[in-house]
């Protein structure tokens, strides 16, 4: 630490954080002063912003009188974590047995899905979901709701009240599904509408226009979402591409004039800065190309791809194409809510595909490489100054194993790497939203 300490106040200081503190400052596998370890730090906050991040031993006798004091010494604390793809009303359907993409949505998500139509009934998922999140130190989710604008306002009320940041969206569908969850192009259109004027920018809140995935969307429903992202510019959009070999087969079925799976979208305009794209495993270089030149992004969901048996992620092939990555649940598909937990499967991907994935890429991929990938780096994903303080606190020594694992452990490294192969949400001490604590465990 450079900073000398100086006399803080009241004007600057009305919260201090106490632990250690690891947060990134670049992709670790481009090099340079990727990431900042403080091993005794102190973290500053006003307002719920990052105002310092300065070793605790020089600047606790500094803290204003009034400063509420979050004393977590010996834990670890990172940025919240970014789960960049998932589907809360599939919260209750996680786990179910035995089927591939096509059939597992016919089978299990389109009646689950269903009923989402009651307003009472998503409320309840709903803050079921966001409770899970905190539980799990997740703080920003990119999330689809169902095809029901009710669902859409239930996610953002509940996110909302909790003052937290969320992407999230209405599923557009216009065929190939079952009647009861259809929507029309003009349905759609608008829903999204009003939708948008009710939630978009509203608070921490921000709307993505989400179409399920190509073979849902009549041509018409695809020109819909490109006309609502030419109308309203900064929205989002969110989709899946590329899961599984049969569903690639289908879509090239459906639309056999476009060169692949990828270029439907981009032929109707839904490639771009915020536009994440879950999946994206069958994709060939040209693919890669145009997501590189759109800026759009990439959801690496591993608990997913191993459940339905999708296939392997080329996470080497997206750092060859420089395209941003981050790492998400994918719930109901993926198998749990813990992005640990889910970084403990990217690793297993990575090594059946003879790929390595280091610990400090991993932790960045859950921190400030999701938020990249959202374009939400200005506000979350790290602790530069002015930053929102969305932080998770970790507890090392959880399991009874963990303490025995982290006894070996001597480096940093080392211990990230036990933490996330075996750590899940017996882990998660704490999750603070802006400053303020809306998880601990034991409570
Ligand atoms: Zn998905």
């Amino acid at each position: 630490m450079t900073v000398v300490p100086m006399p803080l106040d009241n004007e600057t200081c009305d919260t201090a954080v106490r632990g250690s503190f690891l947060h990134f400052l670049g992709d670790p596998d481009v090099g340079g002063d990727s990431y900042e370890y403080v091993e005794d730090g102190l973290l500053i906050l006003k307002q719920g912003r990052v105002r310092m991040l300065v070793d605790a031993p020089e600047w606790i006798d500094f803290l204003p009188d009034g400063t509420a004091l979050y004393d977590y010494s010996g834990r670890l604390i990172m940025p919240g974590f970014i789960d960049t793809h998932t589907h809360y009303p599939q919260s209750e359907m996680i786990a179910s047995h035995g089927l591939q993409l096509l059939d597992w949505l016919e089978r299990y998500t389109f009646p689950t899905e269903a009923r989402f139509a009651e307003r009472d009934h998503a409320d309840e998922i709903a803050d079921f979901f966001c409770r899970e999140m905190l539980r799990n130190g997740t703080t920003t989710s990119a999330v689809f709701a169902s095809v029901h604008a009710q669902s859409v306002d239930a996610i953002f009320a509940r996110a909302s009240a909790l003052d937290l940041c969320l992407v999230a969206g209405k599923v557009m569908m216009d065929r190939n599904a079952p009647d009861y969850l259809l929507d029309t192009p003009a349905s759609s259109y608008r829903d999204c509408t009003a939708l948008i004027e009710r939630w978009h920018l509203l608070g921490r809140g921000y709307y993505a226009v989400t179409p399920r995935f190509a073979p849902c969307c009549s041509p018409a429903q695809l020109e819909v979402c490109g006309r609502l992202l030419d109308e309203y510019p900064d929205l989002y959009l969110q989709s899946h591409v590329a899961e599984n070999l049969d569903e690639v087969r289908w879509v090239a079925k459906l639309f056999p004039e476009r060169r692949s799976y990828l270029d439907v979208y981009d032929y109707y305009g839904l490639l771009g800065p915020r536009s994440v794209y879950a999946h994206c495993i069958h994709l060939d270089q040209a693919d890669r190309e145009r997501m590189s030149e759109t800026g759009a992004a990439i959801a690496f969901c591993p608990t997913s791809n191993l459940f339905l048996g999708s296939g392997l992620f080329d996470l080497d092939a997206a750092r060859e194409h420089n395209l941003r990555v981050g790492i998400a649940t994918d719930v109901g598909a993926g198998t749990s809510f813990s992005l640990l937990q889910t970084l403990a499967e990217a690793y297993k991907v990575c090594q059946l595909a003879g790929q390595s994935l280091s610990p400090l890429k991993a932790f960045y991929l859950a921190t400030l490489g999701a938020a990249e990938s959202l374009y939400l780096d200005h506000r979350i994903g790290n602790f530069e100054v002015g930053k929102e303080a969305d932080f998770v606190v970790l507890d090392l020594h959880a399991r009874e194993l963990m303490q025995h694992r982290m006894a070996q452990a001597v480096s940093l490294d080392q211990r990230l790497f036990a933490l996330m192969m075996l750590g899940d949400d017996r882990c998660i001490q704490a999750t603070h939203v802006m400053g303020r604590r809306l998880y601990s465990r034991g409570d």
